[in-house]
């Protein structure tokens, strides 16, 4: 595969940094090389990056519009290179040249302009896109501070700016040519044009130019690809002012501050509405410029806007981007002068929705009057969608039944818009994204839209990109598996299964857990230079890294190790395999009780770390600043995969699939996708423990439980939770986790007692733990768990995901390329 030519690519590395910074390649920094290099590549790929875009046009395809306000694309270089297969070439001429590939790509800061598990599903949805040859554009906001990085200073988090653009962006292309107007607040003054027709004039508004910067995408050695392209906001300075506004200053100033601010910052709020203003302007500033240009470009190679849905659909990534219903209504209504039921048409042909999450504290709903006074003439447009769809209910129903359905279903009430029933209402599919999840759309949250839309509803059960969280994450495990069953696996994980005959095999065994252990050891490596704390390569690396989150139960994982604490200080010579806990998890910077957690767990690391008597049988550590990048080979090095959310809570999860994929077992509640790790993998070789998310929903509708009734009749229970405030663990602090402590045992105003069932489910995750240690001990059966684990892996490729959207959703159709 010698496709690039050496000398070429030497050549052009060293005049890139030559051109953008006067320098050879001897005196050149760190972060200039990777520059070099980056441009290098980018001339590889902009020749296929315009061929794949005439190859769309010429083919006439239908393209998938990915609304997201969050893509967490992590770094590109090494992505691309994997994907363009010059990884190893490029590595060559680095090194030819004094240089090592792995040291520059940590050159590269991460793309971090999502917060967790969504915005990753975007990211690894754009790879599979363009893997399987689908024309896509990703569609989102260009942050000028993506997710904050997480420092810890005694214990604590905190939030430092993510100053990702400092040095430049060498992948990017700013369009300048394809800037949009996007106008906010003003009135809507209604006149007869000169057909007669009634006309909504928005006026006296304040607007923003939206420029777009395209990202490409790489697909998998095939040539293609596709575009993320996401918008940064320009002050509009009296450019198509109305002559009544000319030479209005406070106006100029007014527009300038909203142009500075809008795409300033990431809300770092992860499965939590917050109702800012800022946030509302965010989403109709990225929905209004991308679906402006999605529709102006259809108009360049098409005549009529109605079979507008024959090319185009918007697929809405939660419902952040719910105003693309009534934005497309707008431009339809507004500027393609089309009636009502033709543009209703047309937009319920175009929008899908993909729901993320069942939690309350997670489902926005804007107040009117905010959503009114931002966006006059998008709100009109949703009070006419409120009104039929309310038509349509008092046909369904008997006049008594109405006014109960409308009460639950209704898109305004309450005064509020509830953006999840805009979505729904306004789409022709709504999916969840695990069967578990969908099950319960359909069965409690969204029951009543299931039964007026049966045939909307359906699963599409996530997945994740197998290029970047195996063979870029675990090189070493990806060549053996190539090694054994050959490299269809890349672009086709469902032939992973073909390592089924080896799980047997004692020599497979050993060279798969070799791998593992050298993966272990470059883990060590990592937490010896940022933690400073040695870690025992030999220990079961049992690691928790995901958001924080009071549902993902980071705090029953501490709680435990506290108690494993007690239990090894009471007895110490206890037969106990040595357990290396790691955690790893940014807390919204206003969520206070997340952040105590936080501190929990580096204090517990602190007093049982320094412990000499516990030596390297228990050790804890706090991966500083989790993201993209250092997850992809913290799950290459782990034995235990923690998925311990509250059933119910997690839609999905998809850090359990990448777990599962590079071998290791998943310790976990039935919740998301853990059921359906099970299902591929066998409830033997996982640890599934705890309440069913029925029993969880039934206790739930019976106002909860009483965890009390645990506190004071379970001795080792009720110590831990007095540990948090007796001084233990704060240096005789005994407010610092209070506030974790009463969660546990009171109902906070409308909050019950141990909302998340901690507590209640703190025994059975103990035993499953303790399961996990004597399966540990048994050398052979763990060995054939991980690679039973690894080999069954196959359906969590995100490449099955787009491919179940594709035929039931999209109907795109393949480039030719
Ligand atoms: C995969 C991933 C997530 C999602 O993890 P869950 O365990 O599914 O919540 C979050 N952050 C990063 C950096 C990831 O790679």
């Amino acid at each position: 595969m010698q496709e690039y030519s050496k000398k070429e690519l030497k050549d052009n590395i060293e005049g890139y940094v030559k051109l953008l910074y006067r320098k050879n390649m001897e005196e050149a920094t760190g972060q200039q090389i990777f520059q070099g290099v980056a441009y290098a590549v980018k001339n590889i790929i902009i020749e296929d990056w315009m061929k794949t875009h005439k190859a769309y046009e010429a083919q006439d395809l239908k393209t998938v519009y990915y609304m997201s306000m969050e893509f967490l694309m992590g770094r590109a270089l090494g992505n691309i290179l994997i994907n363009l297969k010059a990884d190893k070439v490029v590595e060559e001429v680095l090194e030819e040249l004094g240089f090592n590939l792995n040291i520059i790509e940590e050159q590269e800061p991460d793309a971090a302009l999502g917060n967790g598990g969504l915005g990753r599903l975007a990211a690894c949805f754009l790879d599979s896109l363009s893997t399987l040859l689908y024309p896509a554009y990703g569609c989102g906001i260009r942050y000028k501070y993506g997710m904050f990085e997480q420092k810890i200073e005694d214990g604590f988090q905190v939030e430092v700016p993510d100053n990702w653009l400092k040095y430049g962006n060498p992948f990017e292309i700013k369009r300048a040519e394809y800037a949009v107007e996007v106008k906010f607040g003003g009135y809507v003054r209604l006149i007869r044009d000169d057909f007669g027709r009634d006309k909504f004039i928005q006026e006296n508004y304040q607007s923003v130019l939206a420029i777009p910067y395209d990202l490409p995408v790489t697909g998998y050695g095939n040539h293609v690809v596709n575009t993320l392209r996401i918008w940064d906001a320009q002050a509009i300075n009296n450019f198509n002012l109305d002559s009544f506004d000319r030479g209005d200053y406070q106006k100029a100033v007014e527009q300038e501050n909203l142009a500075r601010t809008i795409c300033e910052v990431l809300y770092p709020n992860d499965n939590h509405y917050a109702g800012k203003e800022l946030r509302l302007k965010q989403q109709y500033f990225f929905v209004s410029a991308s679906v402006q240009r999605a529709v102006s470009k259809y108009m360049e190679t098409h005549e009529d806007i109605k079979k507008l849905p024959v090319k185009i659909c918007f697929q809405l990534n939660d419902t952040h981007p719910t105003v693309t219903v009534p934005e497309l209504m707008r431009i339809l209504l507004d500027e393609y002068n089309l009636g009502w039921e033709e543009a209703w048409d047309i937009t319920n042909h175009t929008c899908a929705y993909t729901n993320h999450t069942i939690m309350s504290e997670a489902l926005e709903k804007w107040p009117i009057d905010l959503f009114k006074r931002l966006l006059p003439r998008i709100y009109q447009i949703v009070e006419e969608i409120n009104r039929r769809f309310e038509v349509l209910l008092r046909q369904t129903y008997s006049l008594e039944d109405f006014h109960k359905k409308a009460e639950k279903m209704s898109i305004l009430y309450n005064g509020q818009v509830r953006m999840a029933h805009l979505a729904i209402v306004g789409s022709f599919s709504v999916n969840g994204v695990a069967k578990l999840h969908t099950e319960i759309l359909k069965a409690k949250e969204l029951k009543d839209f299931y039964e007026l839309y049966p045939t909307r509803f359906h699963n599409k059960t996530n997945g994740i990109t197998q290029r970047r969280f195996l063979k870029h994450g675990n090189p070493l495990l990806a060549k053996w598996i190539t090694d054994k069953i050959g490299d269809g696996w890349i672009t086709d994980l469902s032939q992973i299964y073909k390592l089924n005959k080896y799980v047997k095999n004692e020599q497979c065994q050993k060279e798969f857990m070799q791998i593992k252990h050298e993966n272990k050891l470059r883990l060590a490596e990592y937490i010896k230079s940022h933690n400073g704390i040695i870690i025992n390569p030999d220990s079961i690396y049992d690691v928790q890294v995901k958001r924080l989150h009071e549902y993902k139960r980071q705090l029953l994982n501490i709680l435990h190790v506290m108690h494993l604490y007690n239990q090894l200080k009471k007895n110490p010579d206890r037969a106990f395999y040595p357990r290396t806990f790691i955690f790893g998890a940014k807390a919204s910077a206003g969520y206070v009780r997340a952040k105590a957690i936080i501190k929990l767990i580096n204090s517990v690391a602190e007093v049982v770390n320094k412990d000499a008597e516990i030596g390297d049988k228990l050790k804890i550590v706090f991966i500083e600043n989790y993201r993209v990048s250092n997850a992809e080979f913290i799950f290459s090095a782990a034995d235990v995969s923690e998925q311990i959310s509250t059933a119910s809570k997690e839609a999905s999860g998809t850090g359990n699939m990448k777990f599962m994929l590079n071998g290791a077992l998943t310790l976990g509640t039935m919740d998301g996708a853990n059921v359906e790790i099970v299902e591929e993998v066998g409830a033997e070789n996982a640890f599934i423990f705890g309440l069913t998310s029925e029993q969880v929903i039934e206790y739930e509708q019976n106002g909860g439980y009483n965890p009390l009734d645990i506190y004071n009749t379970d001795e080792d229970i009720k110590l831990v939770v007095d540990q948090l405030i007796n001084g233990k663990y704060s240096r005789e602090d005994k407010e610092l986790f209070l506030p974790l402590y009463q969660s546990l045992l009171y109902s906070q105003g409308m909050e019950r007692a141990d909302q998340y069932f901690i507590l209640k489910d703190f025994r059975a995750y103990e035993e499953a733990q303790k399961k996990v240690e004597s399966a540990y001990v048994d050398k052979s059966w763990w060995a054939e768990a991980v690679l039973l684990n690894t080999a069954n892996s196959g359906k969590f490729s995100s490449d099955r995901t787009i491919q179940e959207y594709v035929q039931e959703v999209w109907h795109l159709e393949k480039v030719h390329m």
